[in-house]
């Protein structure tokens, strides 16, 4: 069905389209442009080439998957790759790809800031979206004109209002978790005005009272691997009251009411703006303020971090980030993602083990 409709983005509205590496770049300029992103979050279970062996198996499976994906021409459809410079692994899949995957279209960088909004990072940052405009005008062929570029941040504006609407009011929503996931998710692959009109029609099915009557949880992680854990969750009884994951919540931006009327400006605050991330060297105060926040606004009654296996930035937050929620007496259970289709037998009882854990928390005191 993705295939399908990236097939059509191209022979029906003329569009390029870009395979996109995980996690964060400044997707209005691809959508002032026509370019149509469709993005490459492994894919999840076994790689679906043997190219996968050519990377150390310390590295994390969204990057192997990503090479056995991209080398087995899996993605032939697209027209170019962008690569954020999201972790060093991805840096590293960057460099490899043409020798050992054999990718040979354009490949277009974003290099993220390193550090909080400060003089330094607004000037780097200012001239890093300067240049990418340049290679992504290049890759289009075309001129970016600054009115595409307004009208392309007030429809991501509004895309990222009402995803973040949905989110905070999860528990009035009338859906499971696996079905709001689905559609938010649809965000990796849907041209936006597309996704858009998804949002609106989940928007559609917020209630006035509680719908959610389970045991609210904060996930928090790279990308909810396998789908199928939050199913599990569903059937242990609990439900995803907060998002952390840096796929999902941590990419959806606040923006300022009214925008600067600079649309470079309006790009480069709203990055500034976003919530923070290990792989955007987010401070960890910054982290431990944010999940803290979150928990107390839903009424959070536990936390599961679901990192990537070997996910280096990732895992050095935890330690601390766990330390802040002993504090606040909140119960954390810490569950790998090995990026497999299913969780095991073995890993849905840990699952059930910890609702059934954080159900009783307090209540025997
Ligand atoms: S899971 Fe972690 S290590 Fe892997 S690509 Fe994402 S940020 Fe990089």
């Amino acid at each position: 069905m993705r295939s399908a409709y990236l097939e059509s983005q191209k022979s029906q509205q003329g569009r390029k389209l870009m395979a996109c590496l995980p996690i964060f770049y400044p997707k209005p300029v691809l959508t002032a442009l026509n370019i149509c992103a469709a993005e490459v979050w492994g894919p999840p279970g076994p790689p679906r080439s043997a190219e996968a062996g050519r990377i150390q198996t310390y590295v994390c499976p969204i990057v192997r998957n990503a090479l056995a994906f991209l080398a087995g021409r899996s993605a032939e459809l697209a027209d170019g790759l962008l690569c954020p410079h999201t972790c060093d692994s991805i840096q590293g899949l960057a460099s490899v790809l043409p020798d050992f995957g054999g990718w040979a279209k354009p490949v277009i960088h974003f290099i993220h800031p390193r550090g909080p909004r400060r003089a330094s990072t607004l000037a780097y940052l200012n001239q890093e979206i300067r240049g990418f405009v340049k290679n992504l005008e290049a890759f289009a062929g075309q001129s970016l004109d600054p009115n595409r570029l307004r009208w392309a941040l007030e429809l991501h504006r509004q895309i990222d209002t009402l995803a973040a609407k949905l989110l905070a009011r999860r528990a009035y929503l009338d859906v499971d978790d696996f079905t709001l996931y689905t559609t938010l998710r649809k965000g990796e692959y849907l041209w936006p005005e597309d996704f858009f009109e998804e949002l609106k029609r989940m928007d559609a099915r917020l209630s006035d009272t509680v719908v959610q009557k389970g045991l609210p949880l904060l996930l928090s992680g790279i990308v909810p691997e396998p789908m199928s854990l939050l199913k599990n969750l569903d059937d242990a009884g609990a439900y995803v009251a907060a998002d952390d994951y840096a796929a999902i919540g941590r990419r959806i931006l606040p923006h300022a009411d009214p925008p600067p009327s600079d649309p470079f400006a309006a790009l480069v605050e709203t990055y500034f703006a976003a919530p923070p991330c290990s792989t955007r060297a987010s401070s960890i105060d910054g982290r431990r303020e944010h999940l803290s926040r979150l928990a107390a606004a839903r009424g959070v009654k536990g936390v599961i971090f679901h990192p990537i296996k070997f996910c280096e930035p990732e895992l050095f937050d935890i330690p601390l980030l766990k330390r802040r929620l002993a504090e606040l007496n909140i119960p954390v259970l810490v569950l790998e993602s090995g990026l497999e289709s299913e969780l095991s037998g073995q890993t849905v009882t840990r699952l059930e083990a910890f609702v059934e854990m954080a159900s009783n928390h307090g209540s025997q005191a």
